[in-house]
């Protein structure tokens, strides 16, 4: 059976002082916790993170990668240097880069490759607008960027992607998808990995993300198809991060 997978994406948030706070506290019921558990904070706080986490469970990931492996693209990072660092999971496409950097399909689909071949695991973004919610476009808008990334990497390599379905509504607004919403495109996504490829479609990843917290975790997670959470806002509170990190 799969484990569960939660990942904390800190952002642009934090400082020494917050962070070890934070991470004294995750350390503390990071093993009773019956997940994977992955940190993800910005650049400068891997090491600081990484000294924490050592010999623990808990995982280190990064926010972005550049889609280069090296040379002139001055404050970019490579996945090679990630690894150093003791990363092993990527956040690749989240829809905040997506919309704020204008990354492209085609970019992320880069991204993915450096971070594979790097041995790294990426966790490509996928999700809707409201606004491609209400003209019924969920499944085209979610197809298209699967399929982009899948038909550029090929299924082998996407067989070691872990895929985080997030409702671009659904992030930091504090409006979470139900728990049907959400399982009708888990259930959409591993139909179509299904038709490429039933053993690619039974060992996929599905993380859902956007506004999960310690009330509406329990439901989300008992649908058939989700795997796990990509989690914002509620994994800079200890109490809420706990709550989510423990569900029985
Ligand atoms: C995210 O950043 O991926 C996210 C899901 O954020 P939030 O949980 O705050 O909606």
């Amino acid at each position: 059976m799969k484990q569960t997978l939660i990942i904390a994406n800190w952002k642009m948030n934090g400082s020494l002082v917050s962070n070890s706070k934070l991470l004294t506290a995750i350390l503390k019921f990071s093993n009773t916790a019956n997940t994977e558990l992955v940190i993800c904070p910005s650049y400068p706080y891997l090491h600081q993170v990484k000294e924490y986490i050592i010999g623990s469970k808990i995982k280190l990931g990064a926010q972005n990668v550049n889609e280069n492996i090296t040379g002139a693209y001055t404050g970019e990072v490579s996945a090679d240097m990630l690894k150093e660092f003791y990363c092993r999971y990527i956040l690749v496409g989240h829809s905040e880069r997506r919309a704020l950097f204008q990354e492209s399909n085609a970019l992320i689909a880069k991204k993915i490759t450096q971070t594979i071949d790097a041995g790294l695991t990426p966790v490509l973004c996928i999700g809707e607008t409201l606004a491609q919610r209400e003209n019924g476009d969920v499944k085209t808008v979610i197809l298209d960027q699967l399929s982009y990334v899948i038909n550029e990497i090929g299924l082998k390599k996407f067989k070691l992607v872990v895929i985080a379905y997030e409702p671009i509504w659904a992030i930091g607004t504090g409006q979470t998808a139900s728990p049907e919403q959400a399982q009708t495109v888990h259930r959409m996504i591993r139909q179509y990995l299904y038709g490429l490829d039933p053993i690619v479609s039974k060992e996929a990843s599905i993380l859902y993300g956007g506004s999960v917290n310690e009330t509406n975790a329990s439901l989300l997670i008992k649908q058939n198809d989700i795997d796990g959470f990509l989690v914002g806002g509620a994994s800079l509170n200890t109490e809420s991060f706990q709550a989510i990190c423990t569900l029985k």
